[in-house]
């Protein structure tokens, strides 16, 4: 059961410092009831409870300093009597900010907040008292210090320095959890984190065209069947270009594997030039690239097509033995209603390849057109 019980031998016999310590468990007793009614216990409503304690403590630390200055309590216990109470805050704010962050249970906050007080009034507030009344039945402040001092720590001395030992000990464990606990917390967002970047790599990786970085045949296969499902009503539709290299193994013949990698990235930077930003360029493989494009129709690809025809026209690569003069052949596609699906789209782009070559290579061939 969390509840911390009130009975005499926590009374000062000063009236208004027992009223506030009464008003002061009871607080923390609510605290200590939602967290075994509730334990899903709200923020809002934690942050309440504790503001609400911190706030009474505050008030009552305060009447309690001015009521030993007031009596000329002796420097030396005002001193420590003001340092503990500072401990209480520093503490239960750190506790606190830990519930928030999910570092610790709010039962450790419960625990700090009813073990410091009761030995605080056991202990401190106790010694306070009897010097006061000293001091009011005559005795010299620093006489009364010393005297209470001696007789307390001849009486419950040794069990109030292990109480207080025991007590530090678990304060000092409760913010090496929430330290843990901080850096474990950290530890598993950095490697999320890493492993969310690796994923990323991996992704994009898995899509890439290593020679070229352009999407490979499955960024297209991806790209057409997320663009298939969206079949526009205005008119506008999906095209494909298929395009492929005009006698490019000569080139691997003649100047070797390297020179024709060279020709593969030319040709991919002059497609990547001269399309739009919304168009989507892959190599399929081998010399074999395609052009996506969305709400479009035949007439935009069949158009782009000629366009990259003649800027791939205007090259000229010099090789040890020869000149590469740019030659690719195009096939023209638009989705159309007799198409069951995007392979169907894709096939009847290489048919327009295939006219393409048929008729001599170098230009662009649709097979949803009469080309003869
Ligand atoms: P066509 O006009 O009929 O297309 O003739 P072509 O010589 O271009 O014939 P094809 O398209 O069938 O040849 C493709 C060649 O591309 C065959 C293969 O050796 C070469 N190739 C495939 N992948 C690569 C590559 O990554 N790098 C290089 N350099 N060559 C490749
Ligand atoms: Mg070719």
């Amino acid at each position: 059961m969390l509840i911390f019980k009130w009975d005499k031998s926590y009374e000062t016999n000063i009236d208004s410092i027992d009223i506030q310590h009464k008003k002061l468990v009871d607080m923390i007793n609510d605290l200590g009831e939602s967290i075994q009614s509730n334990k899903t216990i709200s923020q809002q409503h934690l942050d309440q409870i504790f503001n609400g304690i911190t706030k009474y403590a505050e008030e009552h630390f305060e009447d309690e300093e001015n009521e030993m200055e007031m009596a000329n309590v002796d420097p030396r216990h005002i001193d420590t009597h003001k340092k503990a109470h500072k401990v209480f805050f520093k503490e239960a704010t750190k506790l606190f900010e830990g519930i928030k962050e999910n570092l610790i249970s709010h039962e450790v906050l419960f625990h700090f907040l009813s073990s410091w007080l009761s030995i605080h009034i056991l202990g401190t507030d106790k010694i306070l008292v009897k010097q006061i009344k000293a001091i009011k039945e005559g005795q010299d402040p620093k006489k009364a210090y010393e005297m209470i001092r001696d007789d307390t720590e001849s009486t419950i001395g040794p069990l109030l320095f292990a109480v207080n030992q025991l007590f530090n000990r678990t304060m000092n464990m409760n913010n090496r959890l929430i330290a843990l606990n901080k850096s474990l917390e950290e530890q598993v967002k950095l490697r999320t984190k890493e492993l969310e970047q690796s994923n990323n790599i991996l992704k994009t990786m898995a899509l890439t065209d290593t020679l070229t970085k352009l999407g490979n045949r499955r960024a297209a296969v991806a790209y057409l069947k997320s663009e298939w499902k969206k079949d526009a009503n205005d008119g506008t539709t999906i095209t494909c270009i298929m395009l492929d290299a005009d006698k490019f193994k000569y080139i691997n013949d003649t100047e070797g594997h390297e020179a024709g990698d060279k020709v593969l990235q030319i040709i991919a930077n002059t497609i990547k030039n001269s399309i739009r930003n919304d168009d989507f360029v892959c190599r399929l493989g081998g010399d074999e690239f395609v052009i996506l494009s969305n709400n479009t129709n035949l007439q935009y690809a069949l158009k782009l097509a000629e366009h990259i025809r003649q800027q791939v026209e205007q090259i000229k690569l010099h090789f040890t033995k020869q000149y590469w003069h740019g030659s690719i052949s195009l096939g023209v596609a638009a989705r159309d209603q007799n198409m069951q699906n995007y392979i169907d789209l894709l096939k009847t782009a290489d048919n327009g390849l295939y006219i393409a070559k048929r008729n001599g290579r170098n230009r662009v061939g649709c097979a949803q057109i009469d080309n003869n």
